[in-house]
C-alpha cells in the first residue's frame, strides 16, 4: 500500500471540499458551555507520513480543544512514571457505554474498565498528580504533549477548562464514586481540576499528527515510549478510543482512533502514518460526525486498514 505524497494530497485536498459539499456536520458538544460557541461547520485534517512528509486540507492549523485526546497522551505520560501497575487501578476492556457513565463503576467496584472512558482517565490523571501539585502534574502532561508534538507553542485555554469546572457535575460524580472505592489518591478537586485543564489543550491537526507519530512508531518520532507500549496503547484506541462506537470505528475504518468532544480525533497506521482529523459537529455517542467520515474515506483510499 504505498502512497505517494502527491496523490494523497491531491486526495485531502478534494476530501475536503466533499466535507463542505456535504455539510452533515452534526451538533457541537453544548454541556461544556465554551464549546457550544465554536461553528460546527469546519474540517480539518493533517496526515504526517513514516519519513516526515506532512500533507494537510482544510483548517489544519486552526486550533481546538482536544478534550478526550488527551487521555492517551496522559496514558503514555503514567506508563512512563509507574508503568504497569496502573492496571491494578484501571482495566483494559471496552466497556459498551457513553464516555460519562457510572454505570459499570458500580459493578466492577471501583476499576473503571479502561482509561479512555472518564473514570478511567481520572483514575491516570489522579496516578499523575500522587505526589504532586495540580501545577505540577500539569506541567508534566503538557511538556510531554509538546514533546511528543516537537512543539512548545501548545496551551491550556483557560475558559475551556473553568467552562467545564462550572458544568462538570457528572465527572465530579465519577471522582467520588471512585473515591468511596478507594480508587481515588487525591481530593476529588484536585484531581477534576487538572482534568479538566489537560482536557482544555488546544492544538490543531498539524501539532497534533505530529504527537501521534510516537505512537505510529514512525522512525524520527521523540523517544517517548517503547514499541511494546505504543503497541499496546495503539490496541486501546482500537478497542476503547470511540467509547460504544469502537466497534462500529473498527469496523468502518479499520484503525486505531481516539476521539474528543471537541471534534478532534487522532487517528495511527502503524508504522505508516499518523493522522489527526478535526470537526466540531458531533454524533449521538460525542465522536465528531465529519471526522469519522473522513477517516473512514482516508482508509478506503489508502488500503491502511489494520485488517488488511
Ligand atoms: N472533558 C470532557 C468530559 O470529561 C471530555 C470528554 C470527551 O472528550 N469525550 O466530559
Amino acid at each position: 500500500n504505498h502512497v505517494t505524497p502527491q496523490a494523497l494530497q491531491e486526495f485531502l485536498t478534494a476530501l475536503n471540499e466533499e466535507i463542505h459539499e456535504r455539510a452533515d456536520w452534526g451538533e457541537v458538544a453544548d454541556y461544556i458551555p465554551e464549546l457550544a460557541d465554536v461553528d460546527p461547520a469546519q474540517f480539518g485534517i493533517a496526515v504526517v507520513l513514516a519519513h516526515g512528509t506532512v500533507c494537510s486540507a482544510g483548517a489544519a492549523s486552526k486550533g481546538f480543544s482536544i478534550q478526550s485526546v488527551s487521555k492517551v497522551f496522559s496514558l503514555g505520560c503514567v506508563l512512563g512514571r509507574i508503568g504497569e501497575q496502573i492496571w491494578t487501578r484501571v482495566g483494559r476492556e471496552p466497556s459498551g457505554s457513553r464516555f460519562d457513565s457510572i454505570l459499570l463503576l458500580e459493578l466492577e467496584k471501583g476499576r473503571p474498565r479502561n482509561p479512555f472512558i472518564n473514570a478511567g482517565a481520572l483514575v491516570v490523571t489522579d496516578e499523575l498528580l500522587t505526589g504532586r501539585t495540580p501545577r505540577d502534574a500539569l506541567s508534566e502532561i503538557i511538556g510531554y504533549i509538546r514533546a511528543a508534538a516537537g512543539d512548545d507553542d501548545i496551551h491550556i485555554d483557560k475558559a475551556v477548562a473553568q467552562s467545564e469546572e462550572k458544568t462538570g457535575d457528572r465527572n465530579r460524580a465519577l471522582a467520588n464514586y471512585l473515591k468511596s472505592y478507594g480508587n481515588l489518591k487525591n481530593p476529588a478537586d484536585y484531581t477534576l481540576g487538572t482534568y479538566f485543564h489537560q482536557c482544555a489543550i488546544e492544538m490543531n491537526c498539524l501539532q497534533l499528527a505530529n504527537a501521534g507519530r510516537c505512537i505510529a512508531g514512525l522512525p524520527g518520532a521523540p523517544m517517548l515510549l517503547s514499541e511494546t507500549r505504543a503497541r499496546r496503547i495503539t490496541a486501546l484506541m482500537l478497542t476503547c478510543g470511540h467509547y460504544d462506537e469502537s466497534g462500529d470505528f473498527a469496523f468502518r475504518v479499520g484503525l486505531a482512533g481516539k476521539s474528543g468532544v471537541g471534534g478532534g480525533l487522532l487517528m495511527v497506521a502503524p508504522d505508516r502514518a499518523s493522522i489527526a482529523i478535526w470537526s466540531p459537529g458531533l454524533n449521538e455517542t460525542g465522536n465528531s460526525r465529519a471526522a469519522n467520515y473522513a477517516a473512514e474515506r482516508l482508509a478506503q483510499f489508502t488500503g491502511w486498514s489494520i485488517f488488511g
